[in-house]
C-alpha cells in the first residue's frame, strides 16, 4: 500500500528568498551570505543571461518587439526597453511573458543543485509573486530609507534621480515588504554594521535550516 509522503521532498532546500527595492543593497547583503559558503540564486543575473548576446529569451523578444529593442550584438537594449516597458504597461506585461517563466524555471534548477546548508533567492519582484513567495521558507528583506535608495543607485549606475524615483515608485511600498519579511536587514549604517548583522543571521538560518519541518 503506497505511504503518504508527509516530510519535506529531500529536492527541497531550506531557502531564504532576499529582496528590497533597487539600491537598498541585496546584492551586498547576497555577497555576504556568499562568503559563508551560502549559494546564491539571483534573478536578475539569470535574467541577465537570457537577454545577453545569444541569450535564449532574444529569438522571443525580437519576433515580439522588433529588432530596435536589439542591440549591434543581440543583447537587450535595456536603456530603450526600460523607456518602452515605463510609457506602455502591455509593452511590460509581453516581457515579462517571456521573461518570467524562463527566469523561474532556471532558478528552480539552480536550487536544485544548490549544495550548501541553506540556498538564497535575491528576485527583486519576490513579493510581487505569490509563487515565488511560496517557493521561499523565510523572507529576508534589505531596508533603507528611499533617499539613501537612490543617492546609491546614482552614486553606482548612469541612472538620473528620476528614474530611480521612478523605479522605485513602481515597486512595492516599503511597508508592504516590511509587513510581508521574516527577517529585515536595515542597510541605513556602515558596511561594517551591514556585514555584523549579515553574520549573525547566517547562524540564524543554520539553525532554522536544520530543523526537520522548519517551513512555518
Ligand atoms: P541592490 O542590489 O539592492 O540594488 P546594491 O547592493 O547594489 O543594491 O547596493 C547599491 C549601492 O550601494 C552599491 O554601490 C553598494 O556598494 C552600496 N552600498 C550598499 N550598502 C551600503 C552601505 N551600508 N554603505 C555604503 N554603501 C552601500
Amino acid at each position: 500500500m503506497p505511504v503518504r509522503q508527509t516530510e519535506t521532498p529531500r529536492s527541497h532546500i531550506f531557502t531564504v528568498g532576499l529582496t528590497g527595492g533597487i539600491g537598498s543593497g541585496k546584492t551586498t547583503v547576497a555577497q555576504g551570505f556568499a562568503a559563508h559558503g551560502i549559494r546564491i540564486i539571483d534573478a536578475d543575473e539569470i535574467s541577465h543571461a537570457l537577454t545577453a548576446p545569444g541569450g535564449s529569451a532574444m529569438p522571443a523578444i525580437v519576433t515580439t518587439f522588433g529588432t530596435t529593442m536589439q542591440q549591434a550584438n543581440g543583447a537587450l537594449d535595456r536603456v530603450a526597453m526600460r523607456r518602452l516597458v515605463f510609457s506602455d504597461p502591455g509593452a511590460r506585461q509581453r516581457l515579462e511573458a517571456i521573461l518570467h517563466p524562463m527566469i523561474r524555471s532556471e532558478c528552480v534548477a539552480q536550487l536544485e543543485r544548490a549544495d550548501s546548508p541553506y540556498a538564497m533567492l535575491v528576485v527583486p519582484l519576490l513579493l510581487e509573486s505569490e509563487a515565488w513567495r511560496a517557493r521561499c521558507d523565510r523572507i529576508l528583506v534589505v531596508d533603507c530609507p528611499p533617499e539613501l535608495q537612490v543617492k546609491r543607485v546614482m552614486a553606482r549606475s548612469a541612472l538620473t534621480a528620476t528614474e530611480a524615483h521612478q523605479i522605485i515608485a513602481a515597486q512595492i511600498s516599503r511597508a508592504q515588504r516590511l509587513a510581508a519579511a521574516t527577517e529585515v536587514i536595515d542597510n541605513t549604517g556602515s558596511l561594517s554594521a551591514l556585514h555584523t548583522r549579515i553574520d549573525a543571521l547566517h547562524q540564524h538560518y543554520l539553525l532554522e535550516s536544520a530543523k526537520p519541518f522548519s517551513k512555518s
